[in-house]
């Protein structure tokens, strides 16, 4: 699915986060938005999933405008949103969780479609099979996001905006993570990713966004912003690479 926002202006009440923010994705492939604290990464996923309106600018999937549409018909069109913080039900089971993330489909699809999806995600996450009567207040932060991602994906997304989805997560777990992205991708999910973690978001993006003060201020590649000096100084740190890093 192609998203496209052009122009939007918004934030809450007084306060103007977002200043005439542009964008197009194109359809599968991992865009990712990087930014500092405060920039409005947030603000603009909320704007792209209906959560809040934008005082100006338009939004346009595959073409059609959804500019104002509520949040629910976007999911039912395939644009679902995963916030930041999980948002999980803690005291319903794994599964129940799951199973919530596609309350929309039962009635036009049936459960059969529904079952199958569930089966899809257990084998991308082979993890919260293994906990899938488990209570989601139980599970680790790691367990947790990927719940988070999974119930996401039982909206049978075709379009995905990700809040933060490495936050708190061990190393080993975001490549995990960025793994299953990768795999999305390849069958052909969109993706819009706005992690802290520039440079885990930076090695798999198809296309990257700078946002910096409620404005996009470069755009390119992932792996052209890798070695952007200025996106190096302010987003990547100054680790160095050694020899065996390659
Ligand atoms: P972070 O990584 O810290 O979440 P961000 O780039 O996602 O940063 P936003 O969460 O979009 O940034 O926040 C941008 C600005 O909007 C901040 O100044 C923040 O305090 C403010 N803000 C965010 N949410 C709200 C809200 N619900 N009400 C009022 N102000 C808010």
């Amino acid at each position: 699915m192609r998203l496209e926002a052009r122009g939007l202006v918004a934030g809450y009440g007084h306060l103007t986060v977002l200043r005439d923010v542009s964008l197009a994705i194109p359809p599968g492939c991992i865009a990712a938005v990087i930014g500092s604290n405060g920039a409005g990464k947030t603000t603009l996923l909320r704007v792209l999933s209906g959560l809040i309106l934008p005082a100006s600018g338009r939004v346009w999937m595959d073409g059609v405008e959804i500019t104002t549409w509520p949040t629910e018909r976007r999911v039912a069109v395939g644009l679902v949103h995963v916030p930041e913080r999980r948002q999980l039900f803690t005291s319903l089971t794994v599964e129940d969780n799951l199973r919530l993330g596609a309350y929309l489909r039962y009635r036009r699809e049936g459960r059969a479609r529904v079952e199958q999806d569930l089966e899809w995600v257990y084998t991308l996450f082979p993890r919260l099979y293994e906990r899938r009567r488990q209570l989601a207040g139980t599970l680790s932060g790691g367990e947790q996001q990927m719940l988070a991602i999974g119930r996401g994906l039982m909206a049978h997304p075709r379009l995905m905006l990700l809040d933060e989805p490495s936050l708190g997560l061990a190393p080993l777990l975001v490549q995990e993570l960025y793994r299953v992205l990768a795999e999305l991708r390849a069958q052909g999910h969109t993706l819009l990713v706005a992690d802290q973690n520039a440079r885990q978001a930076l090695r798999v993006a198809d296309l990257a966004f700078v946002l910096e003060a409620g404005q996009v201020t470069r755009s390119g590649s992932g792996a052209a912003m890798l070695v952007d000096p200025a996106v190096h100084a302010a987003y990547l740190g100054s680790r160095t690479r050694t020899p065996s890093e390659g």
